[in-house]
């Protein structure tokens, strides 16, 4: 955990009775909750049905996945996933795993930008970066790993497919560092790669870990440990890999500064594991080092000051989403504890509209299956049915006034209009608008004169065919889009009346006043000529 005594004045505790006290704690202690973020096909999806299968969540690898046939699939109430074969959902997916209570965080892994991906991660106390050992970083796990970064969340790594030709290792370790300016501290060692894999050094345990080729990663694989200096591993992965492990290691025990967790913590540091999550090789050994290392739910800032986990009762809402599955056609707001204990049926307040509610229909979600939650620690992402007064950054407490002051929040960067194929659906299109852009899939800037249909905002492309997509399969409704040559939007600020007076003709679904622009030359222009107001990125009274 983060300590508390650092930003500043902290939240009072409430005295609650000493078992109540000690048995959240313990929850707290044990909870983990943590993203995997990756460059599409790196292996995240593999990575987590492997992780599940040693939680025991599933029975089979393999139902996690969009490919998997006859399984229910976790996503499969969307045909654009499947079509393209993406996760665009964001859900929470929970195991057991040595005592230890993990919550998954999916994030959807393609090319595309999304805000959804980026609240995701301010749900996650820790991340996973897992890497293709043939490619080393990419382009979207250098994004994702910003956005870590920028939060100041651990990051650890696992190199993937060892069981193909892979770079360097010393070189991927290297590009790593320099790409993503983050230290990296191996704590296993690969033994040769590709057809000649054998197995992982534990730099750590000092033992080996064989990897035997098992049918398709069906199974768990079986594990043998030796002494690196046993001869018989001489015999076992041959004279030459041997002879180079045993100078790797040397090399590594020499030049590599130990691992410094405190590091890890601040995100300065990340511990790197090899293995092949496809062959079920590494994962096991990884999760167990993972629960021992990553964090567990720290306090977080709010405007009442730090709130430490053990205060109590407050959640945020970092996602929302209409539509789940076609049995449960409601809105979910997904909320992350984050101080206290959750019951259901608790009365809270709703921080940012003063509104008293009562959350008692609160679930988990797990493929197509919903499960009441009857409570809930720090940590724990609950799926709450939302009436339509949640939005994304929202509070709910059983302090009245919490609020997060820092919730990410995003400037689109692309912007389309569209048109309505069929004028007599313009009802339906209007709902699937507003409860499209309330959860956030896209933003809405309407023209003032109304005569026009209005703009969307995005911070990447894919999030406009994914709302084409979801007004079709959800509303009923076929839209055409047009992106536009616009590039900004900025907020207008200052005195009222000048700002009145301003020529305008946009506003955003709260009915501020914005201005889209083409590039920076025309909102400096802009700015030049109008000197008394403000153009900002974001609205001022967030
Ligand atoms: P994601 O896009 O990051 O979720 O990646 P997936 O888990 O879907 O994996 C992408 C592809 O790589 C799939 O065809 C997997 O079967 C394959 N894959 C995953 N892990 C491994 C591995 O350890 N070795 C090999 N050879 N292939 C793997």
């Amino acid at each position: 955990a983060r300590p508390v005594e650092e930003a500043g004045s902290a939240v009072q505790v409430p005295a609650l009775p000493i078992q109540e006290r000690v048995q959240l704690a313990h929850e707290i202690a044990r909870r983990r909750t943590f993203a995997i973020i990756s460059h599409p096909d790196a292996g995240k999806t593999t990575i987590t049905e492997k992780l599940l299968l040693y939680g025991g969540a599933i029975q089979q690898a393999g139902s996690v996945t969009a490919h998997a046939g006859t399984a229910h699939t976790k996503s499969d109430w969307m045909s654009i996933e499947q079509q393209r074969g993406i996760s665009i959902s964001s859900s929470a997916l929970t195991f057991e795993f040595a005592g230890r209570h993990i919550n998954l965080l999916d994030t959807p892994g393609h090319q595309d930008f999304s805000e959804d991906t980026y609240r995701t991660l301010a749900a996650a106390d820790s991340a996973l970066m897992v890497l293709d050992a043939a490619r080393g970083v990419q382009a979207q796990t250098e994004k994702l790993f910003a956005v870590c970064k920028n939060r100041g969340i651990p990051i650890l790594t696992f190199v993937n497919k060892l069981d193909r030709p892979a770079q360097d290792i010393f070189e991927l370790l290297e590009g790593l560092e320099n790409t993503l300016g983050i230290t990296a501290i191996p704590l296993t060692w690969p033994i040769g790669d590709g057809p000649d894999f054998k197995g992982v050094y534990d730099l750590v345990a000092k033992q080996v870990l064989l990897f035997e080729r098992v049918a398709r990663g069906k199974s768990r694989a079986p594990v043998s440990v030796k002494s690196v200096d046993d001869p018989e591993l001489g015999a076992l992965v041959g004279a030459a890999l041997h002879a180079k492990l045993q100078e790797d290691v040397a090399l590594i025990e020499g030049a590599m500064p130990p691992f410094d967790h405190a590091a890890f913590l601040a995100g300065e540091l990340t511990p790197v594991f090899f293995g092949s999550a496809m062959n079920n090789f590494g994962i096991e050994h990884f999760l167990s080092t993972f629960v021992e290392l990553a964090p567990a739910p720290g306090a977080v800032k709010t405007t009442l000051g730090v709130r430490p986990p053990e205060a109590g009762f407050t959640g945020f809402i970092f996602k929302l989403q209409a539509n789940m599955s076609r049995n449960h056609r409601d809105r979910t707001a997904f909320m992350r504890v984050a101080s206290g204990h959750f019951v259901r049926g608790m009365d809270v307040t709703h921080t940012r509209t003063g509104r008293k509610l009562r959350l008692s229909q609160a679930h988990t979600l797990f493929a197509q299956e919903r499960e009441k939650v009857e409570d809930a620690y720090p940590g724990d992402i609950v799926g709450l049915v939302n009436p339509g007064v949640f939005r994304i950054g929202d509070v709910v407490s059983v302090d009245a006034k919490v609020q997060l002051p820092d919730f990410p929040r995003f400037t689109p960067e692309v912007f389309a209009t569209m048109s309505l194929r069929d004028v007599t659906k313009r009802k339906a299109f209007q709902k699937g608008l507003d409860q499209l852009s309330e959860e956030g899939v896209v933003q809405v800037f309407y023209p003032t004169d109304g005569a026009r249909d209005p703009y969307l905002g995005a911070v990447g492309p894919l999030q406009f065919e994914v709302f084409q997509a979801r007004l079709q399969e959800e509303y009923g409704v076929e839209i055409e889009m047009h992106i536009t040559s616009y590039s900004l939007v900025r907020w207008l600020a200052g005195d009222d009346s000048q700002v009145a007076r301003f020529a305008r003709s946009v506003e955003d679904d709260q009915g501020r006043p914005v201005m889209l622009f083409r590039s920076n030359f025309d909102l400096q222009y802009t700015q030049d000529q109008n000197p008394e107001i403000e153009f900002l990125p974001l609205p001022k009274d967030l």
